[in-house]
């Protein structure tokens, strides 16, 4: 499994589990055991998807060091207006059944707190309660005004990303300024046309992969961490094995023009949540 290594030394898998809606409490419990079990060592949670439970006892429950996975949670926007930060963490350290997280990332920029509430991420830091903090869905100026105000830069900015929307803005930003940038949505969701895309397509059959495989292995390539989801044995497979090809240069640059800034959640700037 290749690792990477953010910018406080701490290692992360560069692929994971995504478990946003796995919301079947027994479907998601043996969709997180067979991934672990196929050698997934990276697990992307949030107190919001209402399954840091499952997620704790599916852990537990296979027997790995707690040290040997890397886990990630995700403090929500109620609890950051609410200013109740190491409130909310420990209360995900309670559910996940475990002392510590390996990331704990800002969910959402909330307009009114995405710098106050920083301050108090540092602080979980320093407590030990996460290896590492990151914010997730932040555009450049966000960035730009937390690091011009606080202490302690972000290891990691957690965006959507896939080829229609590729984020090479952000991206670019971000490893710039030492973040590391990870794709959400790195299969689109489910919702577009990416993987019967024909270039995806033509892309797929020349490495006699997928077109899910060829997308998650276009953002590696980019040093874009990645964390697909699925509760099916064979795509939790299929989606963990693309350390066997490469794309060429040219194949990177037809998806790279694949991109049509199509979101398909909200944008950081314009949600209601
Ligand atoms: P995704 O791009 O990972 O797509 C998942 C969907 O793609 C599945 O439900 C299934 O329909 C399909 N799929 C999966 N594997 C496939 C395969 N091999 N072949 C064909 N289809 C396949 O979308 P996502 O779940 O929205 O994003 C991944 C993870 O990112 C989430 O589970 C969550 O952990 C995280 N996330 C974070 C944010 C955020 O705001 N930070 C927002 C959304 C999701």
């Amino acid at each position: 499994m290749e690792t990477l290594k953010l910018n406080n030394g701490v290692e992360i898998p560069s692929i994971g589990l995504g478990v946003w809606k796995m919301d079947d409490a027994t479907l998601a419990y043996k969709a997180i055991r067979f991934a672990l079990d196929l050698g997934y060592r990276h697990i992307d949670t949030a107190m919001i998807y209402k399954n840091e439970e499952v997620v704790g006892k599916a852990i537990k429950d296979s027997g790995i060091a707690r040290e040997e996975i890397f886990l990630t949670t995700k403090l929500w926007n109620d609890d950051q207006r609410s200013g109740k930060v190491t409130e909310a963490i420990n209360a995900s350290l309670k559910r996940l059944n475990t002392e510590y997280v390996d990331l704990y990332l800002v969910h959402w920029p909330v307009k009114e707190t995405y710098i106050s509430v920083w301050e108090k991420m540092e602080k979980v830091y320093q407590d030990g309660k996460t290896k590492a903090i990151g914010v997730s869905n932040y555009q450049p100026y966000h960035l730009d005004e937390l690091l011009q105000k606080t202490e302690i830069v972000p290891s990691v900015n957690q965006i959507e990303c896939y080829p229609y929307l590729s984020q090479e803005a952000v991206i670019t930003y971000c490893k710039g300024k030492g973040i590391h940038p990870e794709a959400w949505g790195p299969l689109g969701a489910g919702k577009t046309d990416i993987l019967t895309n024909p270039i995806m397509q033509g892309i797929a059959k020349n490495h006699n992969k997928s077109t899910a495989q060829v997308a998650l292995r276009w953002n590696l390539q980019r040093g874009v961490i990645i964390i697909p989801k699925s509760v099916h044995e064979n795509r939790l497979s299929e989606n963990f094995s693309i350390a066997d090809f490469s794309l060429t240069a040219e194949e990177m640059k037809q998806i790279n023009r694949l991109d049509k800034n199509m979101r398909l959640g909200p944008h950081p700037d314009n949600f209601d949540f």
